[in-house]
């Protein structure tokens, strides 16, 4: 299996690049946001739970997530490997994740970190509001604690997968395409 987490801020365009990413090597996309997303149009109770603390911009409660995320390996271990897209988010997620797979014997091999400066991330999440009808694109004060909680409770996560030697950062400024080929150069010389 390859299985790749792809790492940033929010409006780093992660989403956007998964997608590609998917298609080329032929894994699952596994976007808590929008698993998150998905139950939350479907009024389940998982739904309902979450709603709260994404409107505002905050992190879903560990165990709710982990819970999520353990059930859509279980239910892909047939796959060619996984896109882990905004997740892990917290230094409980990264230990759990690695716990599931390790036990699993399918490993993350390497976490590649989109780098996008504060002022074009403010930019592109504002213009994406214009569009997306997510409750959390839509006003400057949650996104600002949408970064805030990025720096505060993520960022450790990119240091747990550098102390393992298994983190590399690339510039997410610039077109799709030269985004999309800088990543797959980073996962090609893995
Ligand atoms: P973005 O990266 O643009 O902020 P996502 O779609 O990844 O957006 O996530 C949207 C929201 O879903 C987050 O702000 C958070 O409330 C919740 N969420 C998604 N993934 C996680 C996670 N791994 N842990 C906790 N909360 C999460």
């Amino acid at each position: 299996m390859l299985n790749i987490v792809l790492f940033g801020p929010p409006g780093a365009g992660k989403g956007t690049q998964s997608e590609k990413i998917q298609t080329k090597y032929n894994l699952i996309h596994l976007s808590t946001g929008d698993l998150f997303r998905k139950h939350l149009s479907e009024g389940t109770e998982l739904g309902i739970e979450a709603q709260k603390f994404m409107d505002e911009g905050n992190l879903v409660p560990d165990r709710v997530v982990i819970g999520m995320v353990e059930e859509k390996i279980a239910d892909n271990m047939d796959a060619n490997g996984f896109i882990f897209d905004g997740f892990p988010r917290t230094i409980p997620q990264a230990e759990s994740l690695d716990e599931m797979l390790s036990g699993r014997n399918i490993p993350i091999q390497v976490m590649v970190s989109l780098d996008v400066p504060d002022d074009e991330l403010r930019t592109r999440l504002l213009l994406r509001g214009e569009t997306s009808g997510r409750a959390d694109d839509q006003n400057e004060e949650k996104i600002n604690n949408r970064i805030r909680v990025y720096k505060e409770e993520t960022i450790p996560v990119a240091e747990f997968y550098q102390k393992t030697g298994r983190y590399q950062s690339i510039n997410g400024v610039g077109s799709i395409e030269d985004i999309f080929d800088r990543i797959c150069s980073t996962i090609d010389s893995r």
